[in-house]
């Protein structure tokens, strides 16, 4: 239900759990956070309240980086377990889901069929292990990321990282919010400005069938078949407390 990425200089996982506090008010049933430090990915996951995920990341801590995801699930497909928690991972990679894929079934009795394990009843858990095949064969995250958005039906936000990729967040969105806010060398991403508008006002909103690359050095916005993309940048001028 809700989105949250940060890639900069900060501890990432302080920012983004605070920015998935900051979207409790669109309802959740679990909470979770992924990270890329020491060239692996690492991920912590809670049924029930964000506490319930605070408690567990104080009780073992992630490690610190610059580089993380999280999110707050709405279940659609499996019940509020810590399994059916995102983020989902592989050997490489962690993806986050917001929305439905309409079609997971296939993919995932494929994926099966060609020895992926899956840990959840979730729809979601497809998208990581088809990412994680286009790693493995040799793409980007970007372009892992467009091969995988090209096998999905539905509704998705997904965002991802790759355990060999530290200094680099990809999502993509279909029929499902995403905004990416530009702060000074840092990034966020989330399916709503509340997140991040303490850190920074200054936005660009995804359209349609796009995907977004955040990198130390900025923000790149394609189409889901790699040509150019029409953005909205803005800049949040309402009141904090309104
Ligand atoms: N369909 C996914 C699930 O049930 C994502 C739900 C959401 O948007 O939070 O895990």
């Amino acid at each position: 239900c809700g989105i949250v990425g940060y890639l900069g200089q900060r501890d990432g996982r302080a920012v983004v759990l605070d920015g998935l506090r900051r979207l409790e008010y669109r309802g959740y049933d679990s909470a979770g956070i992924a990270v890329v430090a020491n060239g692996a990915v690492d991920y912590r996951k809670k049924a029930g309240k964000i506490a319930n995920l605070a408690a567990d990341l104080d009780a073992h801590p992630l490690p610190v980086t610059g580089t993380a995801i999280g999110h707050t699930r709405w279940a659609t497909h499996g019940a509020p377990t810590d399994a059916n928690s995102h983020p989902h991972v592989a050997k490489r990679a962690a993806v986050v889901h917001n929305g439905i894929i309409e079609n997971f079934t296939v993919l995932r009795a494929e994926l099966e069929r060609e020895g992926a394990v899956f840990s959840s009843d979730t729809d979601s858990e497809v998208a990581v292990h088809l990412l994680e095949r286009e790693l493995v064969a040799g793409s980007g995250l970007v372009q892992g990321m467009r091969a995988v958005v090209a096998q999905l039906e539905g509704a998705f936000t997904l965002v991802a990282i790759d355990a060999e990729d530290p200094d680099r967040i990809v999502a993509a969105r279909r029929n499902s919010p995403l905004v990416v806010g530009v702060g000074e060398g840092e990034y966020f991403l989330a399916s709503d400005v509340a997140a991040f508008i303490e850190h920074t006002r200054d936005a660009i909103e995804l359209g349609q069938d796009q995907v977004v690359e955040l990198t130390p050095e900025g923000v790149s916005v394609t189409g889901f078949d790699g040509g150019p993309a029409e953005t909205r940048e803005f800049r949040i001028d309402w009141d904090l407390e309104a």
